[in-house]
């Protein structure tokens, strides 16, 4: 595990789910601008 700073102020990427496009944003962003898909922070651990 590498020891990573999270700090909820800054901008931080944002994944879609299914194409795969990243958006760097403070809120996420939704849905995805390309295809309207389901976004999710990068750095969000889903287990
Ligand atoms: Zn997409």
């Amino acid at each position: 595990m590498r020891d990573v700073e999270i700090d909820p102020d800054e901008a931080s990427p944002y994944e879609c789910f299914e194409c795969g496009t990243i958006i760097v944003a403070e809120d996420n962003p939704g849905t995805c601008p390309d295809c309207a898909g389901a976004m999710r922070n990068r750095w969000t651990a889903i287990e």
